[in-house]
């Protein structure tokens, strides 16, 4: 790997997980002053998805409406696997995305999540073709794509659209890096491999590297007692090779901040320094029960309504934190009155989860610990 040290100006803002008000509307006030300090910063690199309920409204109010078009990049993405009918349906993601995001053009356009069954999406409705289409009336500046599965895969897909692709977005931390299923390293060097520029999602993994379980901080501490672990986290990201940015889904203005500062303090990991967090990966592997981001894409069709993502939480609290930790979050995730024991066991969610959860298994665990 090869440090680039351009600190903040290689910070993506993820638009996902927006900081919302009581009445559950997003706090326009507080994203526009997020973007503000984002923008003075340095940073350039906004990152919505079709997906992300209201957040390409949020940014048109927070952004687009305040600041030139040309002092920022603008990325969002096509789920052609979420809901569509059919090819036409799925090209209007794109018609919707402009029009509820006012930019007049995406500086970044990717279809979104390919991998597993969602991959063949794009190649019935011929959404590659169309894509290049759009990039010549410039509705698009630039295609790529994120990604969720095997090393393997990626190259099939790289090697049928290698010339169509111009970037790729790839899940990238400390702790998926030699990980079996996500394999980082090995998706990195793929992609590398085509001379494909990378923006890197989850560099805190769904905040847990923000936070992580004692005995692993503990290990990170041991190396630098006054480093957090979300710097050793963003440090490792923006440590990759070939990077355009690196998101963080910021919430609030405080983990702006946090983020802003960290990266403008950013220097390159000694060999020392990526051992301890080769240590702090082992731990880490040893403790954690689900490896779920948070991502919710297994709840969108679940025809019970399964709070899924709670559920593996809470798995998570209990076995990081101990059994009453789990207990209190399954009691908090099941509100709503869906319970683990409640699945149905038709498997759409296993289907569409990235990070290739055994979720009806997982239930099993959570409804013999919890209910
Ligand atoms: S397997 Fe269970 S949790 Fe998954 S979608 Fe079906 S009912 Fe919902
Ligand atoms: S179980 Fe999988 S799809 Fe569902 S929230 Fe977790 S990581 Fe995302």
């Amino acid at each position: 790997m090869a440090y680039l040290g351009e600190g903040t100006t290689k910070l993506g803002f993820g638009l996902m997980r927006l900081p919302r008000l009581e009445d559950g509307s997003i706090d326009i006030p507080q994203v526009s002053q997020m973007v503000d300090e984002f923008l003075a910063a340095g940073g350039t690199y906004f990152d919505t998805a079709w997906a992300y309920g209201g957040s390409e409204e949020a940014i048109r109010q927070a952004l687009v409406e305040r600041h030139p078009r040309d002092g920022y990049t603008l990325a969002t993405k096509n789920a052609a696997w979420l809901g569509p009918k059919d090819a036409d349906e799925a090209k209007a993601q794109l018609e919707v995305s402009l029009e509820r995001s006012g930019a007049g053009y995406f500086d970044y356009y990717l279809l979104h999540n390919l991998g597993a069954g969602r991959t063949a999406f794009f190649d019935r409705w011929g959404l590659w073709d169309w894509a290049l289409e759009m990039r010549r009336q410039g509705k698009i500046r630039h295609l790529g794509f994120s990604f969720h599965d095997n090393a393997e895969t990626l190259d099939r897909i790289l090697a049928a659209h290698a010339d169509d692709t111009e970037f790729v977005q790839l899940q990238i931390n400390y702790a998926d890096w030699e990980d079996g299923s996500v394999q980082s390293r090995r998706c990195w060097e793929v992609a590398r491999s085509y001379d494909k520029p990378i923006v890197i999602m989850e560099p805190v993994k769904g905040g847990m590297l923000a936070a992580p379980p004692a005995p692993v901080e503990q290990i990170l501490r041991a190396e630098e007692p006054d480093r957090s672990p979300v710097e050793w986290a963003l440090r490792f990201a923006m440590n990759t090779e070939g990077l355009i940015a690196c998101l963080s889904g910021m919430s609030s203005i405080e983990q702006m901040r946090d983020n802003l500062a960290t990266l403008r303090r950013l220097s390159p990991l000694s060999e020392a320094e990526l051992a301890t967090l080769a240590a702090a990966r082992e731990r880490l592997a040893e403790l954690i029960a689900v490896p779920c981001t948070g991502c919710h894409y297994c709840m969108e069709d679940c025809p019970v309504d399964m709070p899924i993502s709670g559920i593996m939480e809470s798995l998570n609290r209990a076995a990081l934190y101990g059994d009453e930790k789990g207990k209190g979050n399954y009691g908090f995730a099941t509100r709503e009155g869906t319970k683990a024991s409640d699945c149905i066991q038709c498997g759409q969610c296993e289907a569409a989860c990235p990070q290739h959860i055994d979720i009806i298994n997982q239930l099993e665990v959570a409804a013999g610990k919890f209910e």
